[in-house]
């Protein structure tokens, strides 16, 4: 069926199989690099999927939060100290009104919420709806009008009531612009609250306290469900009088007796857990360690990806046009690139390295030499991410560097505001870095790490670090960037890499030792002993590296892929037996 908007100034959203629309929930979502809706890794694969859901033609709409005042915009003064200021935006330039309103009650208010959508298009043109969805409209308490602009702001409460909007109002919205999803995927524990509402129209007009398994098992049919994150701190709670002021007695007593309340909290993961026939961790690793931690429940594995096309350099991109047909509508033909020619990839490269050393110039003014070995950090300035790993021995690495005739590394991360051991953490890489940088070694933090500088770097250095502590990195997908742009990983083996990693093909693994102090070592003998040598010495070797990086990971660690396995594993695992893979994508098409 086809919804016409109401302004006129967008073709309509053409929906053609309104039985098989997934409802894609999601907290953030980077949607374009001038719309601050985000605030890293989260967002960013709420992205690419839809962007790969609109290349293959899913019928799919998804839900989020305007956030008018953004996340934050970094600056960090000569010192590392990090300070943050608001990112207001423009939604009506961007988005189309849409003329329902709906009402959610919060902390006993009645709040409105409206939505603007954004039609995101794919490489064959199917377009799919993003809901923004808003409170600042003049009926609500000035309070409330504040609750959808600032992404992963303000306190629990606050929290709380986001979450209350996405999942309640978010499920209602579609249905008042007559979308009836048959899958509903809850992207993180953040959009939990979407089952409420489900399981109320189960119950049609029986109060909640009535709810039986039959009705939870209902919901359960609808709901799929993906968790990101084994760090505890990662899975929101809630106290019992937050969650009984918030959501109201009835609805916080149904979720209790339910079972979705741990340690006395109302936990979100619980919830989704609970509501869900189908659950998945984004990596075998994280799959593993998430069933560690929810024992009762089936975990299934479903290894992240990222949008090929929006994640290689320009200049890439036309190398792989000229050798590699069809590349950008099944990223699986990107394999091919094991017959591209060395010193093809080498040159694609070279243009991406020479477009990052502009902005480096730009913002910092300082000269960085393109014939020097450049080494990549970019991630959250979190404290198990160990952004000062590479310094546990700073002697050692400037003796390295001396070694080779010259090292350069460039970082950048934001710290969470409230998070000060993760801003320690960025000053102590600036104080570091003044003492070490010399004639052979070059340090720089670039602020404010984004959409567009994320680009730049993980296509312009020549190698990817990360060395966060094990088990904590889901997945990660800043190293699949990199590798769809021929830049190897140097990595602990968590999240992504340990699928990822192919010694000496795709990159490096930095080794299991149970102490900074060990880990810091095998990373030093790596840079020393393998990768160095290897960069200076056998520069026809190292462009093998590159390459294969391409071709082995570049064809996996993609969303188009991961994609088909949310279709076939998650969405419609029915349908998916009875036709093949094929047929079950064109179906869904059209
Ligand atoms: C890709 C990306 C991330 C996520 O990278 P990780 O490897 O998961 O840390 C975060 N922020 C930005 C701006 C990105 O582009």
């Amino acid at each position: 069926m086809t919804f016409s908007n109401q302004n006129g100034d967008h073709p309509p959203v053409d929906i053609s199989n309104n039985e098989s629309v997934v409802a894609y929930f999601s907290m953030e979502i980077a949607v374009l690099p001038s719309m601050p809706t985000y605030s890293g890794g989260l967002g960013v694969l709420a992205g690419d999927t839809l962007r790969s859901a609109a290349d293959l033609g899913l019928s799919l709409v998804a839900v989020t939060l305007i956030h008018r005042k953004g996340y934050f915009r970094q600056h960090l003064d000569a010192a590392g100290f990090q300070t943050e200021e608001n990112q207001p935006w423009q939604p009506e330039e961007v988005l189309t009104r849409e003329e329902p309103r709906v009402t959610v009650m919060v902390e006993n208010r009645s709040v409105v919420v409206r939505a603007w959508r954004f039609d995101l298009e794919g490489v064959t043109g199917h377009t799919i709806p993003i809901y923004f969805l808003d409170t600042d409209v003049e009926e609500n308490d000035p309070r409330d009008r504040a609750l959808t602009d600032h992404l992963y702001g303000g306190d629990g409460d606050y929290r709380l009531a986001q979450e209350t909007i996405l999942g309640i109002a978010g499920v209602r919205i579609l249905n008042a612009l007559e979308i009836a999803p048959a899958v509903y995927h809850m992207n993180e524990g953040h959009a939990a609250l979407l089952t409420l509402p489900l399981l109320e129209n189960q119950l049609n007009g029986r109060g909640l306290a009535d709810a039986t398994e039959r009705d939870v098992d209902a919901v359960r049919q609808r709901c799929v469900f993906t968790t990101h994150t084994p760090v505890p701190a990662g899975h929101d709670r809630f106290s019992g009088e937050q969650a009984i002021r918030i959501l109201g007695p009835d609805r916080a007593g149904v979720l209790e007796r339910l079972g979705c309340y741990h340690d006395g909290l109302l936990n979100v993961t619980y919830i989704a857990l609970r509501f869900s026939r189908f659950v998945n961790g984004v990596a075998m690793q994280h799959s593993k360690v998430s069933r560690q931690m929810f024992p009762d429940y089936t975990i299934d594995s479903i290894t992240n990806g990222v949008h090929a096309i929006t994640w290689t350099a320009p200049s890439m991109q036309a190398l792989f046009d000229r050798s590699i047909p069809h590349w950008r509508t099944d990223n699986l033909y990107l394999r091919a690139a094991i017959d591209i020619p060395e010193v093809e990839i080498a040159a694609a490269h070279g243009e991406a390295k020479r477009v990052l050393f502009n902005t480096v110039a730009n913002r910092t003014g300082n000269t960085f030499d393109p014939e020097i070995f450049t080494i990549g950090f970019g991630r959250r300035a979190a404290t198990y991410k160990r952004a000062d790993l590479l310094f546990h021995n700073p002697e050692r690495l400037l003796s390295i560097a001396q070694e080779f005739g010259g090292l350069q590394i460039i970082y950048s991360g934001k710290a969470h505001p409230h998070d000060d051991p993760g801003k320690a953490i960025i000053r102590h890489v600036y104080e570091v870095a003044a003492k070490l940088n010399s004639d052979f070694l070059r340090i720089i933090y670039l602020e404010n790490y984004a959409w567009e500088l994320g680009a730049q770097l993980t296509s312009g250095v020549d190698l990817w670090l990360n060395n966060p502590q094990r088990p904590y990195e889901a997945s990660g997908t800043s190293g699949m960037k990199a590798a769809l742009n021929g830049v190897p990983s140097l990595s602990i083996l968590d999240g992504w890499w340990i699928e990822g990693c192919i010694e000496g093909f795709t990159g490096w693994a930095i080794e299991d030792f149970d102490t900074e102090q060990e880990e810091s070592a095998s990373l030093y003998e790596k840079l020393e002993q393998k990768i160095l040598p290897l960069y200076y010495a056998q520069p026809l070797q190292w462009q093998k590296v590159m390459r294969s990086s391409i071709a082995l990971n570049g064809s996996f660690f993609n969303t188009n892929r991961m994609l088909r396995q949310y279709i076939r594993n998650a969405y419609y695992p029915e349908k998916a037996m009875a036709y093949s893979a094929a047929t079950l994508e064109s179906a869904l098409a059209k």
